[in-house]
């Protein structure tokens, strides 16, 4: 549910409204208008290929035993190929190049709109302030999961052969 209370318009209180038969969080002080339309976010994800393993990173903020794709939002004025290869340089410090694009999945549970990108990179891996761990595992290891970047994973293993 969102977190936005006021209105950023006038400052007055939202308050739930049925548009077009959906819930939206709508500012009640006449002649404002303003609609809180929650549109998803959108984020991009890295599947980074590094000397033939997959690297998978578990975030601070998780439990101990998730890991996960690198992501991040796209910022403004940023294109999503600039955005995934910024990441990739945030969190692991790695030069990465594109190799191509997986897809386009919806997040629904997170009101996400997830681009994920393969990239593969050189080097050595050093991590950003976000990462608590990074592991590298080899391609016919990487078991997807079933929300968020899972389904990126699982298509990108299935195209190539695994
Ligand atoms: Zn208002």
């Amino acid at each position: 549910m969102a977190q936005v209370k006021y209105c950023l318009q006038c400052g007055h209180e939202l308050s739930l409204m049925k548009i077009d038969g959906k819930d939206y969080l709508a500012c009640s002080a006449k002649n404002c208008g303003y609609v809180y339309w929650d549109n998803p976010l959108t984020v991009v994800a890295a599947i980074v290929e590094h000397k033939g393993t997959v690297l998978l990173a578990r975030n601070k903020a998780w439990s101990h035993k998730m890991f996960g794709l690198i992501t991040g939002f796209l910022e403004k004025g940023e294109s999503p190929e600039n955005a995934v290869l910024r990441e990739v340089k945030e969190e692991l410090s790695l030069d990465a190049k594109l190799v191509s694009m997986i897809g386009i999945y919806p997040f629904l549970e997170r009101n996400q709109l997830i681009i994920a990108y393969h990239l593969s990179a050189e080097g050595e891996i050093k991590m950003g302030e976000e990462l608590a761990e990074v592991i590298s595992v080899p391609p016919e290891k990487v078991r997807p999961w079933n929300s968020g970047t899972g389904p990126a994973i699982k298509d990108w293993l299935e195209k190539r052969g695994f």
